[in-house]
């Protein structure tokens, strides 16, 4: 357990960390999501990992969520002979739109039929991650192919993703495909889903007609950025994919969209993440560089509540320790975080909602009274959330009758979570808060602990009540 940490970590699952050993020591090291990014990976490997993060979580005795995170309408080229090219400036390629065949360095297939019609001579398409530039020469609709000339050259495999950084309107943002996916994560009982290439608050309403699951928005596209106020208030969390972003975006404007879109979440009280590339170099070395440690750092000190490994734990040889390492970083960074600032000044409380007018004077009271902890019940987590989002000096411990409840607490900075039992009348409520903190260890006799709760007892929604009782 890591009580001392309050920032969340998050790894993305794959091939170097889907061993049943490693992912308890996934655990064991700090992780508290397990993110499957089902770009990748089949079916079949996705369903026995949830059941292995399950295993691993129970292993260790700590509440883990497993994050889905679906590929959006990201435009992917076909299979290539040989499984990749190299690709050098000056060459031409045709991609051979709406087709999954085979290709090569001259031929590719891609797999939306609609980009001819789409873009226009002179605009640029990224391939592999941004790091190939291709100029498009001519479009040919009826033929459903366009030509394109490599500016900057390199490597590109099978199936790599192709970006192009306008507004592509006529590209579904919610592809049936994704939909599917949803229906199979519910089915092995992943936590929380995250939606990629959103572009505005339209495309997560939509996906929240099909789900209850909580929905993270990844702002990756320029108009997203443009939208992000909307799309964070229809989302539950939102992530900062800067590997996407980076390419769709001029690099050099990353860290300040960061900046930005963690400053919104926290105004409206939602979690955000910081993802891609936070300890880079682990995926081949054991030690992180300065730079990496100094990024990690400072997007703590913007005030994300999670950071997120990607290829560091998906496929680097050094998975556990790139957990190990975030860990270490996160403890030391949140000494020096404005928490009476933050609890002040971070959550608009604008809209007159009693409950956020109680966390922040919950959080507050925390600190002026030097209590020993918070202690929030909660149904559907959105009490403990608001409180997360004050940014308390002292430890969070949320209590549910909702297992599901308990492991979505695993996201949201400085939560820790277990079970209760659910109960009609508030006086029993807060008296069993009390006994629950003793017997999982969060409290001892003579501490003094701030409880909120909400009349009528219950019913989601309803805080309205804090209490202070010494233990
Ligand atoms: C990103 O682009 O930064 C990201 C997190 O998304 P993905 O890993 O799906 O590319």
């Amino acid at each position: 357990m890591h009580p001392s940490r309050r920032t969340k970590i998050i790894a993305t699952i794959g091939p170097a960390s889907r061993d049943p050993e490693v992912l308890v020591r996934l655990v064991e090291a700090g992780m508290d999501v397990a993110r499957l990014n089902f770009s990748h990976g089949s079916l079949e490997e996705h369903a026995e990992t949830v059941q292995r993060v399950r295993e691993a979580a129970s292993r260790a005795g700590r509440a883990v969520a497993v994050l889905q995170d679906l590929p959006g309408p990201k435009l992917r080229i076909g299979p290539l002979r040989g499984g990749a090219v190299e690709l050098k400036p000056g060459d031409r390629v045709t991609f051979a739109c709406g087709l999954e065949d085979e290709g090569d360095a001259r031929r590719m297939t891609l797999d939306w039929a609609g980009l001819p019609q789409a873009v226009a001579p002179g605009e640029i398409l990224y391939l592999a991650d941004g790091s190939v530039r291709l100029r498009v020469e001519a479009v040919r609709p009826d033929a459903c192919e366009l030509d394109a000339m490599v500016e900057i050259g390199g490597g590109v495999a099978s199936r790599h993703g192709l970006n192009i950084p306008g507004e592509l309107s006529d590209l579904p943002s919610v592809p049936e495909e994704d939909l599917k996916l949803l229906e199979f994560g519910e089915s092995i009982g992943v936590d929380l889903v995250a939606l990629s290439f959103v572009r505005s608050a339209d495309d997560v309403e939509e996906v929240r007609q099909h789900t209850r699951l909580p929905l993270i928005a990844k702002i990756e596209k320029p108009q997203a950025v443009v939208n992000a106020e909307a799309i964070i208030r229809a989302s539950d969390c939102v992530m900062i994919a800067r590997g996407d972003l980076g390419i769709e975006l001029d690099l050099v404007e990353v860290p300040i969209v960061q900046k930005q879109v963690i400053a919104l979440a926290g105004l409206h009280a939602r979690p955000s993440i910081t993802a891609t590339q936070m300890l880079d170099s682990m995926v081949s070395s054991s030690r992180p560089t300065r730079a990496e440690v100094t990024d990690v750092a400072n997007a703590i000190l913007d005030g994300t509540d999670a950071v997120m490994l990607s290829q560091e734990t998906a496929i680097g040889s050094y998975p556990v320790e790139a957990v190990e390492t975030m860990a270490r970083i996160a403890i030391r960074t949140e000494r020096e975080a404005p928490y009476a600032k933050w609890n002040e000044q971070r959550v608009s409380r604008d809209g007159r909602d009693p409950a956020y007018t109680i966390a922040h004077s919950a959080c507050h009271a925390a600190r002026e009274l030097n209590l020993d902890a918070l202690v929030i019940p909660t149904l559907s987590g959105r009490s403990v959330r608001l409180i997360s989002a004050h940014r308390p000096n002292v430890p969070i411990y949320a209590l549910s009758p909702g297992r599901e409840t308990v492991r979505r607490c695993s996201l949201m900075w400085g939560v820790e979570a277990d079970s209760m039992r659910r109960h009609e009348v508030t006086e029993e409520l807060i008296a069993d808060c009390a006994v629950r903190a003793v017997e999982l260890g969060w409290a001892k006799r003579g501490d003094r602990i701030g409880i909120t709760a909400g009349l009528p007892s219950g019913t989601p929604g309803t805080t309205n009540l804090f209490s202070i009782q010494t233990v």
